[in-house]
């Protein structure tokens, strides 16, 4: 503790916090719910309670190896603190700072399709909640902390590999524009943990790590499916009316609803809010890849990166989930369909909160209409086509799709690209070609009908910009470059990256970084980071395969 404990410790004049003893913890939200009576770790079913007081369980050696600076900037932290030893001690687990609340949330779910009961965090263990620089709230919480009572069967631990994954990903989401949790810091434990990576019978050890992620809430889907599942009333209504205050305060601030109609608006708030953030994925090719209802959350944020990826050539049935290869229920052309039914589940268990709960029913069915207006309107833009014309742009898009699926094509470089193809009715066919030809995994392909094909749409592309798109060239390539990004984290870029810092070397994931908080940017001399996936990743696990081995 500093002298200065009273008052946020500060340093540079902007009131920034200098000692992680400072943080001005507000921990509303277990102050709110019922908890655990019970603390012991040992695995068990918690009922009544919204969360269990648990402590991490101390690491060999923290180190941080990277850190996010605008989620320090967020919490109003001086960037020094980043590079102290206490930082990784305290983003470990190893040293609880001062008013800190740590719990583990209690929550059930559906996984792939399948009511699984209770699931909680098994191995994320929240710090508590603390107010930001902007006068708001974030809660920090350490995924790989430690066992908790909701591990199940499992160590509550986390390697390497997963962990940067998911720091990355969170990180270059935002950047992207895309509503996402956050993360501060990526912390190797100097443990080793034991996986066993394919789930083929092959156990080995890898190096631990603990992601701090950071967002307004944590509540899911399945925190409120867990009590309504058990007809636990009261816990589930405490859970709504306190997600409600918390998260959603301007439904209470601008109108005096009654408890239906509170819920409701409250429902439909969810519902735009996910219908909003599936159409950011579709419109970046990510795939989430483990859509389970305890993976949605409360806010609409992209929540729980485990085995997503990145769709590289256009493939709507593409799935980055080895665990779902089968019945590919969270490819990316399902993801729509998915959160739809994810959004029922919930629906369902706040249901009997309601007197009638018709209006759920009519929210449920303007997800699907809100959906397919922001996705047309989506598309429209990123094909420089300004407004979308509801009559002949779905028949235009359909034939897009059909001709991206005709040959393996890298949708990241072609959309890019396209802002780049002439529109005038004069262009030759290479001219039209020519910019998009990175795009191509295999250029001997684009021939025959596959190159007729788009050609024949490539013009009908410049037909439809000429009338009533953005006509302009430069304004079109600049509105265009602004919803289609040069940089994504491509599947092989994060291995390179895993495989780097596995080998002790640092330098490219700081690089990786670096170049996915300017996404939208050209970045002169980090034109590799843009390429097409090459070839020794097509099979490589971890690029185009992942377990939910984590
Ligand atoms: P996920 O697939 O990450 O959404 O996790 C599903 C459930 O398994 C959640 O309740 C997790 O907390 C739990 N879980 C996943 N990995 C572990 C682990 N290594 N230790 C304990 N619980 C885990
Ligand atoms: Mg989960």
């Amino acid at each position: 503790m500093t002298e200065t404990a009273n008052h946020p410790a500060t340093s540079g004049g902007a009131g920034r916090v200098t000692d992680l003893d400072s943080l001005e913890f507000t921990n509303r939200w277990t102050a709110a719910l019922p908890a655990d009576p019970d603390t012991a770790v040992r695995p068990r079913q918690v009922s009544g309670a919204a969360f269990t007081r648990v402590s991490p369980t101390p690491v060999a050696a923290p180190r941080t190896i990277a850190w996010s600076p605008e989620v320090v900037e967020l919490l109003g932290w001086d960037p020094a603190l980043a590079d102290t030893d206490d930082f990784a001690a305290v983003f470990a687990g190893n040293r609880m700072p001062d008013g800190a609340d740590p719990h583990a949330q209690n929550y059930g779910g559906h996984q792939f399709g399948n009511w699984a009961g209770q699931l909680g965090d098994g191995r994320a263990i929240t710090l508590g909640e603390v107010r930001d620089a902007h006068g708001g709230h974030q809660t920090l919480q350490l995924k790989g902390a430690g066992p908790t009572p909701y591990s199940r069967f499992a160590d509550g631990r986390a390697v390497l590999r997963s962990s940067l994954r998911e720091y990355l990903c969170s990180e270059a989401m935002h950047h992207l524009g895309i509503p996402t949790t956050r993360a501060l810091s990526l912390v190797l434990t100097g443990d080793q943990v034991v996986r066993d990576m394919l789930y083929d019978g092959n156990p080995g050890p890898e190096p631990g790590a603990v992601v701090c992620r950071v967002s307004p809430s944590f509540t899911r889907f399945g925190t409120f499916q867990l009590p309504a599942s058990r007809g636990e009333l009261s816990l589930l209504r405490r859970l709504v009316d306190t997600t409600i205050a918390l998260d959603f305060p301007h439904l209470t601030a601008t109108a005096d609803l009654g408890p239906d109609e509170l819920i409701t608006a409250w429902f439909d708030e969810v519902a735009q809010r996910t219908a909003r953030l599936v159409v950011d994925w579709m419109r970046v090719g990510f795939v989430h890849g483990v859509l389970n209802t305890d993976n949605m959350s409360i806010l609409g944020l992209t929540i729980d990166y485990g085995p997503y990826g990145w769709l590289e050539d256009f493939d709507p049935g593409w799935t980055p989930n080895t665990t779902d290869a089968q019945g590919r229920r969270y490819r990316y052309g399902a993801q729509p369909q998915i959160v739809h039914w994810n959004l029922l589940q919930l629906a369902q268990a706040v249901a009997p909160l309601m007197d009638d709960h018709s209006p759920l029913e009519a929210s449920l069915n303007r997800f699907g209409e809100e959906y397919h207006r922001l996705y047309l309107e989506m598309v429209a833009e990123r094909l420089g086509w300004a407004d979308p014309d509801p009559a002949g742009d779905v028949g235009r898009i359909e034939a897009l799709f059909g001709v991206l699926t005709s040959a393996e094509i890298d949708q990241v470089i072609f959309f890019r690209e396209l802002a780049r193809v002439p529109v005038d009715a004069d262009a030759n066919d290479d001219e039209l070609l020519e910019p998009l030809a990175d795009a191509w995994y295999d250029p001997a392909s684009i021939t025959g009908d596959v190159r007729d094909g788009l050609v024949g749409w490539l013009r009908s592309w410049g037909e439809r910009v000429r009338s009533g798109g953005v006509v302009d060239h430069d304004e079109r390539r600049r509105r265009m470059d602004a919803v289609n990004p040069r940089f994504v984290l491509r599947n092989y870029l994060a291995q390179e990256a895993i495989d780097a810092v596995e080998a002790g070397d640092t330098d490219l994931l700081g690089e990786l970084h670096e170049v996915l908080r300017r996404p939208y940017d050209e970045q002169p001399g980090k034109e590799r980071f843009a390429q097409k996936r090459p070839e020794w990743a097509r099979t490589r696990v971890g690029c185009s395969m992942l377990s939910c081995s984590s």
